[in-house]
């Protein structure tokens, strides 16, 4: 089974990503950590990267693609996967080879986004007031179509990200037929 998860940072995709993976038995990959952990390489992608999240910004399509195709060719993605935070914008859609069963958009209001982002405990350094808007404003202009592209081909289930965890992950199985 292969599941893309969308949603504006905060949404909780990473918290039912990883139930998700154990309920299904497939990997959880998130190309925000995947970005993170590069980003503290002391090399010239490292440091271009790092640039990059700090200021709220995407980094480039190529690269991305680059990124997530690479993983996914290990042989522990062959039997599906669950990806958090990719893909975030149409090109990414137009040049992912890999495909997907199922898009799930966890819905939440941009206040709500916001409230949940700078009230973490722990201030990540990507997630100054400014990069959070900055992430916010890009979700709607870049991912919105995507969002839109999945809704269109009818693989997109969306849900009210605003619940508790529990009652996400019951509407997410209960739209995969897994409850
Ligand atoms: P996330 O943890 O998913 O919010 O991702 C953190 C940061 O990583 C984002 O703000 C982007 O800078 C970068 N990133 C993650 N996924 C992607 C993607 N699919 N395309 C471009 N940039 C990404």
């Amino acid at each position: 089974m292969k599941i893309i998860l969308l949603g504006i940072q905060g949404s909780g995709k990473s918290t039912q990503g990883i139930l998700l993976s154990e309920k299904l038995g497939v990997p959880y990959l998130s190309t925000g950590h995947i970005f993170r952990d590069l980003a503290k390489e002391k090399t010239h992608l490292g440091r271009q990267i790092k640039l990059v999240m700090n200021a709220g910004l995407l980094i480039s399509d190529q690269k991305t693609l680059k990124i997530v195709s690479d993983y996914l060719a290990r042989p522990e993605y062959q039997a599906g996967y669950i990806i958090d935070g990719f893909p975030r914008t149409l090109n990414q859609v137009e040049n992912f080879k890999n495909g997907i069963d199922l898009a799930v958009y966890l819905k939440i209001s941009d206040k709500e986004a916001l409230w949940r982002i700078s009230g973490r405990e722990e201030v990540r350094e990507d997630e100054t007031l400014l990069a959070i808007r900055k992430r916010i404003d890009s979700f709607h202009k870049f991912t919105d179509p995507v969002i839109e592209h999945y809704r269109q081909k009818g693989t997109l289930i969306e849900i009210d990200g605003e619940q508790s965890i529990e009652e996400i992950y019951k509407q997410i199985l209960k739209a995969l037929g897994k409850e």
